[in-house]
C-alpha cells in the first residue's frame, strides 16, 4: 500500500484550496522509527511512552530509559518527536504496579492523575527525557490534563527536574516544549490563562469521543452508535481550533481518526493544521487532501449544521465523488 503513494511521499501536503497541512507519525516503539523515513511523515506527533513501560516485567531504569530515549531521537535525525509521558491506568495496567479495583475504570486514576500523585515514576521518566535530549531539543506532553491545575502542576515538575538536572550538572535540552493532551471535554473549557501558557496542544480524539458521547471506546455496542463527523462533536473541535488559534498555540489531533481520509478531510476544514496518525495512513490522507478543497468541506459542514443533519459524513462523501 507504501508503494501506490510512493510518488507523493516526499511532497509537501498541500490542499487544493491551498493550506498547509503537516503530517506526523504516531510510534510507541523503536521498531516504528524506520516509518518516519518510509512513510513521509514530518515528524512524530505521539510517541506513546507506556508501551516500553508494558513490555517488561519489572519498572525500567532511568538509565535504559534515557538510553531508549536518546536511540529515538537519534532515529528522528532532528525531526520533532513528542513525547508522551507515561499514559497508565484504565485499559493499560502495568504488571508490576499494585492494582487497583476501580469499577470504572476510563474514570478512574490513569495518566497524568497517577503521576501527579505519586510523582516517582514522572519524576524519573523527565529525567530520562532530559538526558536522552542532551542539548538537543525536546518536547514533552502530558496525557489526560483535564483541568487548569493538573497542567501547572505537571508543567512545575518539568520546571524541578529542569532545576534539578543542572544541579547535578548534566546538560540540559536545547530547549524544551511542553504540551498537554486535550482529552476530556473539560479541558476545551479551561481559561484563557491555560491556552495562553500551553505551548501546544493535541486532541486525543480516542478519549475526547469517549467521554463527549459517553461511550466506552472498548465497546462496540455503544462506540459504533457515535459517528466522529457528527456536527456537536465536530463543534467542540472546531472550537478548540478557534481558541488555538486565537492564542496561537499549535494544535495537532492525534486520535485514531486524524488517519481515516474523510475524518482528516473535516478536521482540517474546520482549521486543525497538525494531523498525527499511525505511518500506514500518512499516503491515503495525504493523497485526499491534496484533492480537496477545505473552503468547500467548510461550506458543506456549515450547511449540514443549518439543516440539522446529524453527521457531515454523506454530504462529505457526495463532494469526494463529485472529485472522481
Ligand atoms: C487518544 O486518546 O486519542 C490518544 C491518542 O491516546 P490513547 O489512544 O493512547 O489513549
Ligand atoms: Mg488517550
Amino acid at each position: 500500500a507504501q508503494e501506490r503513494y510512493a510518488s507523493i511521499r516526499d511532497t509537501a501536503c498541500v490542499t487544493a484550496s491551498g493550506e498547509r497541512i503537516n503530517l506526523l507519525m504516531n510510534a510507541g516503539l523503536m521498531a516504528d522509527l524506520p516509518s518516519l523515513e518510509s512513510s513521509g511523515a514530518e515528524g512524530v506527533g505521539l510517541f506513546r511512552t507506556e508501551l516500553q513501560f508494558l513490555v517488561r516485567n519489572q519498572m525500567p531504569r532511568r538509565n535504559e530509559l534515557a538510553a531508549l530515549y536518546s536511540r529515538v531521537l537519534d532515529a528522528a535525525k532532528g525531526s520533532r518527536v513528542v513525547f508522551r509521558t507515561l499514559d497508565i491506568g484504565s485499559d493499560k495496567v502495568l504488571p508490576y504496579m499494585k492494582p487497583h479495583d476501580e469499577p470504572n475504570p476510563a474514570l478512574g486514576w490513569r495518566a497524568i492523575r497517577v503521576g501527579l500523585d505519586k510523582p516517582g515514576v514522572l519524576r524519573m521518566q523527565l529525567q530520562a527525557l532530559m538526558r536522552a535530549a542532551d542539548g538537543r531539543p525536546l518536547s514533552v506532553m502530558f496525557p489526560f490534563i483535564a483541568q487548569y491545575n493538573e497542567w501547572q502542576a505537571a508543567r512545575a515538575e518539568v520546571d524541578k527536574a529542569l532545576a534539578r538536572e543542572k544541579k547535578l550538572g548534566h546538560v540540559l535540552p536545547e530547549r524544551i516544549e511542553v504540551g498537554a493532551m486535550l482529552e476530556t471535554p473539560s479541558l476545551a473549557f479551561a481559561s484563557q490563562k491555560f491556552f495562553d501558557e500551553v505551548e501546544f496542544l493535541s486532541v486525543g480524539g480516542n478519549d475526547l469521543k469517549q467521554f463527549f458521547f459517553a461511550a466506552d471506546r472498548e465497546n462496540e455496542r455503544v462506540r459504533r452508535r457515535y459517528d466522529t463527523l457528527n456536527v456537536s462533536f465536530l463543534s467542540l473541535l472546531e472550537m478548540v481550533a478557534d481558541r488555538s488559534r486565537t492564542s496561537e498555540t499549535n494544535l495537532s489531533f492525534c486520535g485514531e481518526d486524524a488517519g481515516r481520509p474523510v475524518e482528516a478531510l473535516c478536521l482540517a476544514a474546520i482549521g486543525f493544521r497538525t494531523l498525527s496518525m499511525r505511518p500506514a495512513s500518512i499516503g491515503p490522507v495525504k493523497s485526499l487532501l491534496m484533492r480537496s478543497d477545505l473552503t468547500v468541506v467548510r461550506g458543506l459542514i456549515e450547511e449540514a449544521r443549518a439543516r440539522g443533519d446529524q453527521s457531515v459524513r454523506d454530504s462529505v462523501m457526495a463532494y469526494l465523488r463529485s472529485l472522481g
